[in-house]
C-alpha cells in the first residue's frame, strides 16, 4: 500500500470547481444517473472485499469478521436499498390544501443542496466515509470526501478506488492533514458532514458559518449503560456490556463507555462481569485475532494515561502491548466520580464501573452531564424504562443489549446537544442532502379570487 499522499491546495481548488460545474450542468439530477452510482459503490465494495479487509487490517488490526459485519456489509445492503427506495424518496408530494388553493397545484419538490463535504473520521473509516456518499448520490449531490489521515491505508484506497468507480467529475476524495482541511474549509460548500470529536466540530462549525453553511454533526462522548439489577439478567448484561468494550478495542462512538449500578448489585455484577470475561476469552486477548488495536502511539498513550491515573481497582484485564498498541479490555470497580476514567470519552477497551445509591442517583448523574451519543440501559421495569425515555436526552435510547439500533437501517442515527445534530441513516441522510422547494402555480383565471389583496385597501377587503 503506498503512502498517504495529500493533496495540494490546487488540486483541492480544481476538484471544487469540478464539482461546482458538475452540478451547475445538472449531471447529477436524473434518478437513473444517482442509482448506477449506487450501483458502483455496491460494485466497488464487492470487487475489493480483501483490499479493504487488509487496510482496515493494517490501520487497525481490524478483524476480518468486523470488517466484513461491521463496514462493508452495512455499506452494501445501504447502497442497494437506497437504489430501491430512491423513486419513492424523490417524489414530489402535493400537501392537503384548502379548496381555493387546489387549482394553484402546491407542490413540494425534493432538490439537492449542492455540492456536499464529508469530513469522516478513522474507526470506521468505510461506514463513516461511504455512509454518507450514499446519501449525497441518492440526493443528486456531487461530494468530496475528506477521510481521516489517522487510518492512512483505508484513505489511500478511498482514493485509489473512487475515480475506478464513480464519476469523477461528481465525486472525489481529498486527503491531507490540518492544512489541506483548513484549505477546504475556506471554500463555501452546500452542506458539510463531521464524524470525529466535539473539538474538531467546532472548527468545522466556525468555517460553515462564514458562509452560513447547515452541518450535519456526528460526534461522540460517554455513552452510559444503567444497570438495574432488581429486573435484569445480570449473567447476559455483564457478557452484552463487556462485548460492547471489546467491539473495535473499544473504538466505537456508540461504545459503552461506563456503567452505572447500584452499589448493593457491584458485587454481583463484577462476579458476572469475570464469568463473561472467560466465556470471551479476554486473558488471551493480546495474542488473539479477534480484538482489534488502538490506532496510534498516541491513542494508546492517551489511554494508558487514564488507566495508570485511576483509582478504581482493576477486575479484568490490565494487560497491554505497547509495540502492538495493544489494550486487553479492562474492566474497573469502585470508580469515583473525579475519577481520570471518567474524564471524557474513552474510546479505548477500557470499562468503569460507578456504583450509585439507586437507580434515581443513575439518572441524576447522567443529567447532570453532556446528552450521550446513546443510552444503554438493562431492565425490565416499566417504570424504569419510562423514567429513562422521559426524563433523559440522548442521541439512542437502547434496551438490554449495546450497539444494535445501528444495525436497523431504518432508524434515524443521530446525536443531541453534545454528541451531535442531524440525522444519518437511508432517507435521513438523504434528506440531510435534500432541501424542500415549495412550489405553486397561480392561474390567471383566479384573478377574481386574489383582487381583494390590491391597494387602494377598501373597507371590504379588511372585513373579508
Ligand atoms: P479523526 O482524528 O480521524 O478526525 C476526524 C476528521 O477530522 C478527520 O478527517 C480529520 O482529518 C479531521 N480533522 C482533524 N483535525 C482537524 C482540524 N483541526 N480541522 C478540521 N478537521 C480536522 O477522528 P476522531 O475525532 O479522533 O474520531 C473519534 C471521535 O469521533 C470520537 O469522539 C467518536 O465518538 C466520534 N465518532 C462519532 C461517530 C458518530 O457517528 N456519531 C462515529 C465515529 C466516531
Amino acid at each position: 500500500m503506498p503512502e498517504l499522499k495529500f493533496n495540494t491546495a490546487e488540486e483541492i481548488d480544481a476538484a471544487y470547481i469540478t464539482l461546482q460545474a458538475t452540478f451547475r450542468a445538472g449531471t447529477t439530477r436524473p434518478l437513473s444517473w444517482r442509482k448506477r452510482q449506487l450501483n458502483q459503490v455496491i460494485l466497488m465494495l464487492r470487487e475489493n472485499i480483501e483490499a479493504i479487509v487488509q487496510a482496515l487490517a493494517t490501520d487497525l488490526r481490524k478483524p476480518r469478521l468486523e470488517a466484513l459485519g461491521g463496514e462493508i456489509g452495512p455499506m452494501v445492503r445501504r447502497a442497494k436499498q437506497s437504489a430501491a427506495q430512491l423513486d419513492e424518496w424523490a417524489r414530489d408530494e402535493s400537501p392537503q390544501v384548502p379548496e381555493w388553493q387546489r387549482a394553484w397545484s402546491p407542490t413540494i419538490l425534493k432538490r439537492p443542496k449542492g455540492v456536499i463535504l464529508v469530513v469522516s473520521p478513522w474507526n470506521y473509516p468505510i461506514y463513516l466515509s461511504l455512509q454518507p456518499i450514499i446519501g449525497a448520490i441518492a440526493a443528486g449531490c456531487p461530494a468530496v470526501l475528506k477521510p481521516s489521515e489517522v487510518s492512512p491505508n483505508v484513505s489511500s484506497l478511498l482514493a485509489d478506488l473512487f475515480p475506478k468507480y464513480l464519476d469523477p467529475s461528481a465525486y472525489r476524495v481529498i486527503n491531507g492533514g490540518v492544512p489541506e482541511i483548513t484549505h477546504v474549509l475556506k471554500l463555501k460548500w452546500d452542506h458539510i458532514t463531521y464524524t470525529g470529536n466535539g473539538t474538531v466540530a467546532r472548527i468545522i462549525s466556525r468555517a460553515a458559518a462564514e458562509h452560513l453553511t447547515p452541518v450535519t454533526l456526528e460526534l461522540g462522548g460517554k455513552s452510559p449503560v444503567v444497570i438495574d439489577p432488581e429486573t435484569t439478567n445480570l449473567k447476559i448484561a455483564a457478557k452484552r456490556v463487556l462485548w460492547g468494550k471489546t467491539l473495535n478495542a473499544g473504538q466505537v462512538c456508540v461504545a459503552p463507555d461506563y456503567v452505572l449500578i447500584p452499589r448493593s448489585a457491584q458485587d454481583a455484577f463484577v462476579e458476572a462481569i469475570k464469568e463473561a470475561a472467560v466465556e470471551l476469552k479476554l486473558d488471551g486477548a493480546l495474542a488473539s485475532d479477534s480484538f482489534a488495536s488502538i490506532v496510534s502511539d498516541t491513542h494508546f498513550k492517551r489511554l494508558r494515561s487514564i488507566m495508570t491515573r485511576s483509582s478504581g481497582k482493576i477486575v479484568v484485564g490490565g494487560d497491554a502491548i505497547e509495540e502492538q498498541r495493544r489494550i486487553t479490555p479492562t474492566v474497573y470497580r469502585d470508580v469515583k466520580e473525579n475519577d481520570s476514567l471518567l474524564e471524557g470519552e474513552i474510546f479505548g477497551p477500557i470499562l468503569p464501573i460507578v456504583p450509585v445509591d439507586n437507580i434515581r442517583q443513575a439518572i441524576e448523574y447522567i443529567n447532570a452531564h453532556p446528552h450521550p451519543l446513546v443510552l444503554y440501559a438493562f431492565t425490565d421495569d416499566p417504570e424504569v424504562k419510562q423514567a429513562l425515555r422521559d426524563e433523559t436526552r440522548s442521541g439512542g435510547l437502547h434496551f438490554n443489549d449495546v450497539h444494535q439500533h445501528m444495525s436497523v437501517d431504518q432508524l434515524p442515527f443521530s446525536g443531541v446537544g453534545e454528541s451531535g445534530h442531524g440525522s444519518q441513516a437511508l432517507k435521513f441522510t438523504y434528506d440531510e442532502y435534500t432541501y424542500l422547494r415549495s412550489s405553486v402555480t397561480v392561474p390567471f383565471t383566479a384573478e377574481p379570487l386574489v383582487s381583494l389583496r390590491y391597494p387602494p385597501y377598501t373597507e371590504a377587503a379588511t372585513q373579508a
